[in-house]
């Protein structure tokens, strides 16, 4: 059964590609791009998380948050704000959001972000046999999604959260070459601006955090395209 969506969003392309790479998750989605029609979505229907924007025609994301939580609906709520507003995360956590996303904001933040909120409330892990932590293994590596975390050989390795993001999108994706475009769109978001030279700089300190296992994987540099990473030659399971 797949968690239900509601993405309160009036910039078309944001929800576009909230809408695109929540589906393609396997969310079901609903998009409104009005506050009050929104909030009236969020009463009538069930959904298992609100994404809310706070600039909003019609009624502003606070008092769509103000308003619901008054109702007595608890469905979890990540707003998405600004990058240089923090008056309005304090704002919005104050009138009970769960969690925030600044934009820009990368497929990979987004992902992490909605799924954690989810198995926060609760919901993610009724789905799941296992209520541990989802994990990647390759090699001597693991990779906990969740928690952000990377443990080669037993030991934790310290990665920036960028670094592990470009990490966990390359080793979903094992064997394929990887454009520099596409790590930039995932992991920086589209509307980043900071050159591809950005990329590099990560995928070359990563690389450097990475060797130190003997049964680790390895991020192949592909000339003029971008990278593909390698699993080590003995792979673990799961
Ligand atoms: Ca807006």
């Amino acid at each position: 059964m797949s968690h239900k969506v509601l993405v309160i969003e009036d910039e078309p392309t944001l929800s576009r590609l909230l809408s695109y790479n929540l589906t393609q998750e396997g969310y079901d989605v609903t998009v409104c791009d009005h506050g009050g029609e929104g909030l009236q979505a969020a009463i009538q229907r069930s959904f298992d998380l609100i994404m809310l924007d706070i600039m909003l025609p019609g009624m502003n994301g606070f008092e769509v948050l103000g308003k619901l939580r008054q109702s007595g609906i608890k469905t979890p709520v990540i707003i998405l704000t600004a990058r240089t507003a923090e008056e309005e995360v304090v704002q919005g956590l104050k009138h009970g959001a769960d969690d925030y996303i600044t934009k820009p904001f990368g497929v990979a933040e987004l992902l992490a972000r909605v799924s954690a909120v989810l198995r926060r409330s609760g919901h993610a892990v009724a789905d799941t046999a296992q209520p541990q932590d989802k994990v990647i293994r390759a090699g001597d590596l693991a990779i906990y999604p969740e928690r952000y975390e990377v443990i080669l050989a037993g030991e934790q390795v310290p990665l920036r959260p960028k670094e592990f993001e470009v990490l966990l999108y390359l080793i979903q994706r094992p064997g394929m070459v990887i454009t520099r475009d596409d790590l930039m769109n995932v992991v920086w978001g589209f509307d980043y601006i900071g050159g591809q030279r950005t990329v590099d700089v990560h995928v070359s300190s990563l690389r450097k955090k990475l060797e130190l296992g003997a049964n680790s994987v390895c991020i192949e540099s592909i000339r003029g395209v971008g990278y593909k990473l390698v699993l080590p030659k003995k792979v673990g399971a799961g």
